[in-house]
């Protein structure tokens, strides 16, 4: 019943500040999500970042994922399906290749919402000391008894380290959280001086070329190339490399950013041509095209 089309989820969530440059200044980007579900989106007027127009509470984030998400958007049961397990390892494979060339042999990494926990099993396969934390209980009990990673079934507020880390990852994580900055300041507690910071989000201004695809509720904020970029730049750090492929992937470290005002203006050039009335062009047009391949 709750995947309806043309319904509301049922959270009510509430308008917030620009959750990334702190901005009241909104534009309206779309009433739908990918399952036709009436679902406010907007864009922020100074940075560009994306967002819920009603942002779900914590708690209301945590029912969600607890009675609906999986069911909505993964179709999984108890832990990975095999079919999951090796996308994850085919994506691991290239990204352990971009961050070995920035690390020494047997540096110490934290996957930061690890899954099923494939990352780090190559990353230690590769000889790197690496471990990380699930907020999921059954993709963290797959990791932590079956493949014998040290996972932790935690979110990032309660999530520590032993001893401080050469690199945090982060693979499609980011677009589901609700207080960015107050991650990555926990994210850099987790790192020595010099860490490494690589980071990997869908980017929104490909991903709405697709039509609807992205936006879903559990994705509460989209990012692109330069409000990645922000996102390291509100927390001092700087652009150490770049993967702008279909998704958007940086390494970032402490360092010094460039300043806030340039990086927001490429963001609001970069994601100007994303009007509502484009996007909900492309959702008729997304449409058309499914129903035609049925
Ligand atoms: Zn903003």
């Amino acid at each position: 019943m709750q995947n309806l089309p043309f319904t509301s989820y049922r959270i009510d969530g509430s308008r917030i500040a620009c959750p990334l440059c702190g901005s009241d200044a909104t534009e309206p980007l779309s009433d739908w999500d990918r399952r036709f579900k009436r679902l406010s989106h907007v864009k922020c007027a100074e940075c560009a970042l994306i967002r819920h127009e009603f942002m779900p509470s914590e708690a209301e984030l945590a029912r969600y994922y607890a009675s609906t998400y999986r069911a909505d958007y993964q179709r999984a049961h108890d832990g990975p399906s095999e079919r999951h397990v090796r996308k994850r390892h085919a994506e691991a494979g290239p990204r352990l290749a971009r961050l070995s060339r920035h690390l020494a042999p047997g540096a110490a990494l934290v996957d930061f919402g690890c899954g099923s926990g494939e990352f780090i099993e190559d990353a230690r396969a590769a000889g790197f000391d690496a471990r990380g934390f699930e907020p999921g209980a059954d993709y963290a009990r797959y990791a932590r008894d079956r493949r014998a990673l040290a996972v932790e079934n935690c979110g990032w507020q309660d999530y520590s380290v032993p001893a401080p880390v050469d690199a945090v990852t982060t693979f499609h994580v980011f677009e589901h959280l609700i207080a960015p900055l107050d991650a990555i300041r926990r994210v850099q507690g987790w790192m020595k001086e010099d860490g490494l910071f690589y980071i990997e989000v869908p980017d929104m201004n490909n991903a709405l070329h697709k039509g609807f695809g992205c936006l879903h509720m559990a994705h509460t904020l989209g990012f692109s190339r330069y409000t990645l970029e922000l996102l390291g730049a509100m927390a001092g750090m700087e652009v150490v490399e770049v993967f702008p492929e279909y998704d958007i992937g940086m390494i970032l470290r402490r360092g010094s950013p460039r300043p806030l005002g340039a990086i927001k203006a490429d963001a609001r050039d970069e994601m100007a041509r994303w009007t509502r009335r484009d996007v909900h062009r492309g959702f008729w047009q997304y449409t058309a095209r499914k129903l035609k391949r049925r």
